[in-house]
Formats: structure tokens, sequence, C-alpha cells
């Protein structure tokens, strides 16, 4: 894969550069460190013109944003909450899926109840959800662990992705509505979009296809 300029690609540590790394992989992408292991930030990798940044998941719609880096991959879940400005998203990965649930105890039931208590991370997604349904939700901002909100009486629900449910399950926790599937997405900054198209595009046109491919 022939890049004119150099690009700088963000990734967090986890899931998404677990499902991401076979990937980039297949582009000739492969880090030069084990970005698991390794306490650098900046990694080079064995294609000449990319560079990954090894940062938080909330972190890298900023990074991308700023165009610190020109390119990135995180989850909608962290897109849907950043807001998306001055962001392209031209690529579904199709990894790390989940859902972004409405959870609580089984028992838990909001009807007729004129405002219920929600905890989670995902505090403009709860908001956008529940103010569509007409229903008053005071939203109870918690940085992880939500699943145990309902338990002690923090909450009435809680909103919170789900993989298989059985960490909802180990809490006596059940899901009780989608709010969106959630999969990993490349962002593009804007403007690397347009300096850097030749690029941008190339590594996009490389991504889909070895995302077709596997
Ligand atoms: P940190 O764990 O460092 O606080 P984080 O929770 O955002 O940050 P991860 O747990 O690695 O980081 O999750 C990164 C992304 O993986 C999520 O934003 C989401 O898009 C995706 N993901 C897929 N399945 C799950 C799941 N079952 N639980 C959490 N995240 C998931
Ligand atoms: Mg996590």
């Amino acid at each position: 894969m022939r890049l004119p300029t150099q690009l700088t690609l963000a990734l967090s540590k986890g899931r998404i550069l677990e499902q991401t790394l076979p990937l980039l992989a297949q582009l000739g992408i492969a880090p030069l460190e084990d970005p698991e292991t390794s306490r650098k930030l900046i990694l080079e990798t064995a294609h000449p013109s990319v560079r990954l940044l090894i940062i938080r998941a909330a972190d890298v719609p900023t990074y991308v944003e700023y165009g610190a880096a020109d390119l990135g991959v995180t989850g909608k879940d962290v897109l849907m909450e950043h807001g998306g400005q001055g962001l392209y998203e031209p690529l579904d990965l199709k990894v790390a899926r989940c859902r972004l649930m409405v959870a609580g105890r089984p028992e838990t039931s909001i009807a007729g109840r004129r405002r219920v208590r929600v905890a989670t991370k995902y505090v403009r997604a709860a908001e956008r959800h529940f103010a569509a349904r007409g229903q008053q939700a005071e939203i109870i901002k918690l940085y992880g662990s939500m699943e145990l909100a309902p338990l002690v009486g923090l909450a009435d629900l809680i909103v919170d992705l789900v993989e298989s449910g059985n960490t909802l399950r180990a809490n006596g926790l059940v899901p009780l509505e989608l709010i969106a599937e959630i999969s990993a997405r490349l962002i593009v900054n804007k403007a690397a979009w347009k300096m850097k198209h030749e690029s941008v595009l190339t590594l996009v046109d490389a991504l889909r296809a070895a995302g077709a491919a596997s």
C-alpha cells in the first residue's frame, strides 16, 4: 500500500486494539512493539508512513477532531457521547460489537412513573433516549460498574454496553430496551480528509477491503 503522506492513527488498548490490529496487519501496519505491554504512547509500525497513538478510548475522537491524529478507531458509543463534530465517519469496521441498552432489575416497572433515575457513563445517549420516549429521567453520571447502582438504590435503571449479558445476569439485572447497536468506527479528521486525501482514501479503501475479506 503506497501512501504519499505520513498518517497518524489513534487507537485505544483493549477490545478496539485487539480487534483492529488483525485488520491493520493485513495492510502491513503492524506495530514494531507490542502495544498492550509497551509503555510508549507513539508506536512506529512496519509501514513506513503510518504510526499509531495509543490513548484512552474516550479521548480518541478528541485527538482526531483537533488533528493530532489524522484518523482513529473508536466505538460508536464513544462517538455518540462525543457528538462527532469535526469528524468524518467513513467506515464501520464491524468489530468490537455490542449493544447500548437500558437494564434494570427484572421486577422494575417504570410504567406510570413520572420520573426515573438512570445511572450511566453514557449521559447524552441516555438523555436522548428517555426524552424520545417522553419519560422524565434524572441521569446520574458514573464512570464504571454501572450494574451496582440499581442493587444499592442509587438508580432505578442503568444504560450500559451489553455483549453477552453475563455481567448483567451475575448482578441480577436484565436487559430492558435497546438504544443502539455498537461497533468500532474509523473516524477521520476533516482537514486531513482534504489535505491528505490520497493517503486517507487509500487507507480507508484498504481497511474496507480487509474487513470485507475477514
Ligand atoms: P477504560 O476501560 O480504559 O476505562 P473503556 O471502557 O472505554 O475505557 P474498553 O473497555 O476497552 O474501554 O472499551 C472500548 C470500546 O469497546 C467501547 O467503547 C465499546 O465500543 C467496545 N465494546 C465492545 N464490547 C464491549 C463490552 N462488552 N463492554 C464494553 N465495551 C465494549
Ligand atoms: Mg472498560
